[in-house]
């Protein structure tokens, strides 16, 4: 290929420094001659917070499915994980899930670690820094994109720096990966292109958050202790251990509670928990910070996938694309996987053809659609419970399957085999067809026979569940708040 070669891999260029960012650079340091990774933050040498990522003091715990294709990117990122004396546990063994009584805790082979955000974010920073062809520019926020003379595929962006001077950035191939306040809908506008429609699902939840010290007697042999909301008493709560020893505790109020804000807030909030074990933990602890609240945290997908026209050269990933109530702890694993696709895709567009980032774009939003229609569906038949009045209990796909995944769900809380599995979908470490699985239908059936008729069985088969899922993709906008 000659120097000018428009397929030539020579720049790729991603824009945002958080998770889906960092993975996604590390995985086209593998193909491309030079990866630029640009933030308008500063991206710090330790792990500090950073104002770029305003949800980062909140609990986030890493699903087992993100863990490992960390650990497959980066294997010596538990070096950092073990010095800071991060936590090791199992999804199941190691927490205590308060929901109507407590759950079972099985073993289920779901490994990951606790820490704060900012350490695993900066761990896995300085291994993408460390990489010889990957430059990572801090204080550079994106403005804007460029397009070739025929407006069809980008070649580059526009951005200022901290100190307002403009700047362009030329690349092969652009990825934004710049989370849930992602400007890529306003840049399409811009260049004459539509924006994508978006859904919105909104029970208007709220998180608040602070860290303590733990007591001498810890309380025993726990990384977590969990209790889930209920339709009388919608406050959820974790209590996790962190690294250094720490105690982080996260509450999360559903409409038409509000997230507590001071410390005498907080615990009245804990104080009305369904579970009282969690109170009586924390109040035995020295608080080592101030409250911190955070409201943004409704499910949004920006239908990228379907969208008529858009421009090649061009991908938008993680939470830009896709982000769903924090409550679900999914997120850093679908950037995660979000990374994992756009290698997927790339290398089978470099076995495949002589242009291999001619429709990349569109086959990577394509890819990550076929997942995010399932973890949507299966996201929202359980956000439903808090919108009792909402259309859509009487609009398909939800009027079929809602009331079967329900069920499934109680049965969590006694048969520990189904509360692995509804974990391993929640996490994207099974598809949703899981659910379906003849054994799974059975047990269902054998409780509540009239929840499971053919059509139920049917989606045990990847084609009908991509049949029924579909029209998920058929916007515009058709699920705003209700
Ligand atoms: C309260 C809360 C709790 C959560 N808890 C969990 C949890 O327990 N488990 C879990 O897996 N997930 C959790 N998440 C989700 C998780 O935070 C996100 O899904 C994840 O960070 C998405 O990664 P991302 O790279 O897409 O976006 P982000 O990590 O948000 O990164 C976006 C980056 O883009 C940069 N940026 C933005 N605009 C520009 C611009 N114009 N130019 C240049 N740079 C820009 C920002 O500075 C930032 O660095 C939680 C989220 C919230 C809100």
């Amino acid at each position: 290929m000659s120097a000018r070669d428009p397929d030539r891999l020579d720049h790729g260029l991603v824009l945002g420094g958080g998770f889906a960012g960092l993975v996604t650079a590390r995985v086209l340091a593998d193909h491309f001659e030079k990866v630029t990774l640009l933030d308008r933050d500063e991206l710090p040498d330790a792990p500090d917070h950073r104002k770029g990522t305003p949800q980062g003091p909140h609990t986030h715990i890493l699903p087992a499915s993100g863990f490992s294709i960390l650990l497959e990117l980066f294997p010596d990122l538990e070096d950092d994980l073990d010095e800071a004396r991060a936590p090791a546990f199992d999804w199941t063994r190691d927490f205590i899930v308060y929901a109507d009584g407590f759950a079972p805790r099985p073993e289920s082979g779901l490994r990951s670690r606790l820490c704060t955000r900012k350490l695993l974010e900066w761990a896995i920073r300085r291994r993408v820094r460390a990489i010889s062809n990957v430059e990572l520019v801090p204080e550079h926020r994106v403005r804007s994109l460029i397009t070739d003379d025929a407006g069809a595929r980008v070649v580059g962006v526009a951005t200022s720096s901290a100190e307002e001077r403009q700047g362009r950035v030329s690349a092969s191939f652009v990825i934004d990966a710049t989370g849930r306040t992602s400007r890529t809908p306003r840049w399409l506008a811009a260049l004459g292109f539509p924006e994508p429609a978006v859904d919105v699902v909104d029970i208007q939840a709220g998180s608040a958050t602070q860290t303590f010290t733990p007591p001498t007697d810890d309380g025993g042999e726990w990384a977590a202790l969990m209790t889930r909301p209920t339709p009388e008493n919608p406050r959820q709560a974790a209590l996790t251990r962190i690294e250094h020893g720490i105690w982080r505790v996260s509450v999360d109020g559903i409409s038409p509670l509000h997230p507590p804000k001071s410390a005498e807030g907080f615990m009245d909030f804990l104080r009305a928990l369904p579970y009282a074990g969690l109170y009586e933990h924390v109040g035995r602890a020295n608080a080592l910070s101030k409250v911190v609240s955070y409201r943004n945290n409704a499910n949004r997908w920006f239908h990228y996938e379907a969208m008529p026209r858009f421009p090649d050269r061009y991908a938008v990933v993680g939470d830009a694309f896709f982000h769903a109530n924090p409550m679900y702890a999914q997120g850093m694993a679908l950037a995660c996987q979000a990374g994992v696709t756009v290698r997927d895709e790339l290398v089978r567009g470099l076995s495949e053809s002589s242009s291999p980032l001619d429709g990349l774009g569109r086959r990577i939003h394509e890819s990550l659609a076929r997942a995010y229609r399932r973890l949507w569906l299966w996201n929202i038949c359980a956000e439903l419970t808090w919108l009792p009045s909402s259309s859509l209990h009487r609009e398909r796909p939800f009027d079929l399957v809602r009331p079967y995944l329900q069920s499934l769900r109680r049965r969590t809380r006694e048969e520990p085999e189904l509360q692995i599995l509804a974990l391993k979908i929640t996490h994207g470490v099974l598809p949703l067809e899981a659910a379906f699985a003849p054994e799974v239908v059975d047990r269902i059936a054998q409780v509540e026979p009239d929840l499971v008729g053919p059509q139920i069985r049917e989606l045990a088969e990847a084609a009908a569940l991509d049949r029924l899922t579909a029209e998920l993709s058929q916007g515009p906008g058709r699920f705003e708040s209700p």
